[in-house]
């Protein structure tokens, strides 16, 4: 039998890939994903909060691309749903940052009032607001800030989604095997070997996430990509359901469309350890407990740990150095959900030579080379 070939081969079938994915596809590409798990979205993209949140008030590049990625969700899970039959369970309902003492509320009015001065939303809350809103929150709150436009996603749905529609669309996933190489013509990329086949193509994108540096080394220009340990926490459905995303002490709750509540996440470094550990998820239970009392009767349902792509600084979203056919999209550590969209608009402009509607040089694989952003 032939070789698989496509126009594009996107390598790491998670989020940011599949999204790729579903663009390219979309521009005409023919797109094959490899993904070296049994099934694509199982890792990082399976195991976020799904927490989608733009906080930052200044025109920078990153919240610049992370206010327009929030912006996208709702056409989205239309389009998704409609394709896919899958409802993401994209809520619109905020998310408020509970202050236990007076530095923390400081910060976060600060930032609330920066927002307000740039025409964004924010609102400063006191005690009995906070009350009405979530009644459940704790009693020692001593003031809050509402983020109205936050929201959230189903992480695991919109992962099955995002796959599904693009391969609906055409894109063909190869999973079960990693990419263990590359092939070369005239030292250009023609293929990769997937579990000894080979697999050629025009273009390629690496969205390995966590596992990037590894594949990249390959390619003789490592990119410093880090797994770091979040562990989260969920309960089963609890009787007095809290409205929105709440915020506080170092710990978030999510409250699922279906009553379940999740709560995370930890930030350590573990190498590619996966496991939950008792001591870090007691911490957070202790946090969501202080924040919200009634959690200490929830059931416990399940934990789980999945591994966020660390970089310094913005993600990278460009052309690898001396590989002019081969594109990088990764780095997303905490935000990966949120920026998904974006990332997958940008990197298939990129691929079928239209400009990027924002531009990339502030995202670009070499800008540490430079100097010219942090
Ligand atoms: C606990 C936790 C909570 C989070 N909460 C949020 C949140 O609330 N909001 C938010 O926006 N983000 C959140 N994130 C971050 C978000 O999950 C990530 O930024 C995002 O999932 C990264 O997507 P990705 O596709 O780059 O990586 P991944 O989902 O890790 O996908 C990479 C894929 O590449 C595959 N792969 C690796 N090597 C190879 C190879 N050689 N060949 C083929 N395939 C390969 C892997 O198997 C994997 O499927 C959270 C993350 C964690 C861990």
């Amino acid at each position: 039998m032939a070789n698989p070939s496509a126009d594009l081969v996107i390598i790491g079938g998670g989020i940011i890939g599949c999204t790729i994915a579903y663009y390219a596809t979309q521009a005409g590409l023919k797109t094959i994903v490899v993904e070296k798990n049994p099934r694509p979205t199982q890792e990082a993209s399976w195991a976020a909060a799904g927490i989608l949140a733009a906080h930052a008030s200044t025109d920078q590049p990153y919240a610049q691309l992370s206010r327009k990625s929030l912006s996208l969700f709702p056409q989205l899970a239309v389009d998704l749903h409609q394709a896919t039959g899958i409802d993401i369970e994209l809520r619109s309902n905020g998310s408020l940052f509970l202050c236990f003492n007076q530095d923390e509320f400081q910060n976060w009015s600060g930032l609330a009032k920066r927002r307000q001065n740039r025409g964004l939303s924010a609102e400063i809350l006191s005690p009995p607001e906070i009350e009405k809103l979530e009644p459940m929150a704790s009693r020692e709150i001593i003031g809050a800030v509402l983020f109205p436009d936050d929201c959230q996603v189903h992480s695991p749905r919109f992962g099955s989604a995002m796959a599904l529609a693009a391969q609906l669309q055409g894109t063909r996933f190869i999973c079960g095997n990693g990419v263990d190489r590359f092939l070369f013509q005239d030292q250009q990329v023609i293929g990769v070997t997937v579990n000894q086949e080979q697999i050629f193509g025009d273009q390629f994108v690496v969205a390995t996430g966590c596992w990037t540096e590894q594949l990249t080394t390959h390619l003789e220009y490592p990119l410093p990509i880090s797994p770091v340990r979040g562990q989260v926490v969920m309960t089963e459905v609890v009787p007095q359901p809290l409205t929105r995303i709440l915020e506080g002490g170092g710990a978030y709750i999510v409250p699922r469309a279906e009553g379940k509540i999740l709560i995370g996440a930890t930030i350590e470094e573990a190498g590619y350890n996966k496991q939950t550990t008792l001591g870090n998820t007691l911490d957070l239970i202790q946090v969501a407990v202080q924040t919200v009392p009634c959690l200490s009767g929830a059931p416990l349902l399940k934990t789980w740990a999945g591994l966020r792509p660390y970089t310094k600084g913005n993600p990278y979203l460009g052309r690898l150095p001396g590989h002019d056919n081969v594109v990088v999209a990764t780095g997303h550590y905490k935000t990966g959900i949120l920026l998904a969209p974006i990332t997958g608009q940008l990197i298939s402009q990129l691929l079928t030579d239209q400009t990027p509607t924002i531009p990339l040089e502030p995202f670009r694989v070499d800008r540490h080379a430079s100097s010219t952003i942090d």
